[in-house]
């Protein structure tokens, strides 16, 4: 199963894959780190998609195009904010399984996450990762999916982070 995972440390708005997730926030609307990055760099006809969906709850998540992105699709879901939310790794966990099951029943083949709920909503980064692995890792078990999936770190120590998930 670890040749369908694989880390890099890239701009996700670059990234050549059926689906890209967004880090988003209860609005949909854009705001700022990753989001920001993905609304800029597909262009406002993002925005337009996301005013029909009516926002979206912390843990689920909610596909649309990708517009002039790489990306054929952005999966958007809304992490936890960790000092805030009652309890977080669960829906921290919800939001890998949701997006990652989208993209599954939709027949896509590649997606790439960013450290979601690590830069503004607080999350330690290494508890984060032990969740996106772990729970990545029961979905591909419980589904029997070949899609691959990339962990989109931002920074080096996150990468470190998730090489040493993936080589343990
Ligand atoms: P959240 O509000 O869920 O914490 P942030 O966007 O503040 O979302 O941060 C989530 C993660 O996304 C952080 O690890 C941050 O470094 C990373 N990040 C920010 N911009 C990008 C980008 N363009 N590509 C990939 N990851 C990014």
């Amino acid at each position: 199963m670890n040749s369908q995972l694989q880390v890099i440390c890239a701009d996700i708005t670059k990234l050549h894959v059926d689906a890209i997730v967004n880090a988003a926030n209860h609005t949909l609307l854009g705001g700022g780190g990753v989001d920001g990055a993905i609304h800029r760099a597909a262009g406002p006809e993002l925005v337009k998609e996301c005013y029909g969906l009516g926002g979206c709850r912390t843990g689920e998540a909610k596909l649309t195009g990708g517009y002039q992105l790489p990306a054929k699709y952005v999966i958007h879901t809304v992490g936890p904010i960790y000092y805030e939310d009652e309890h977080p790794a669960e829906r921290l966990a919800d939001c890998y399984r949701n997006s990652l099951m989208i993209a599954i029943n939709r027949g896509l083949k590649t997606i790439a996450f960013p450290c979601i709920s690590t830069g503004m909503y607080g999350y330690p980064a290494d508890e984060a990762a032990h969740i996106a692995v772990s729970t990545v890792r029961s979905v591909l078990s419980e589904t029997g999916s070949n899609i691959c999936v990339t962990f989109c770190c931002f920074g080096t120590r996150d990468e470190a982070l998730y090489r040493a998930l993936l080589n343990a």
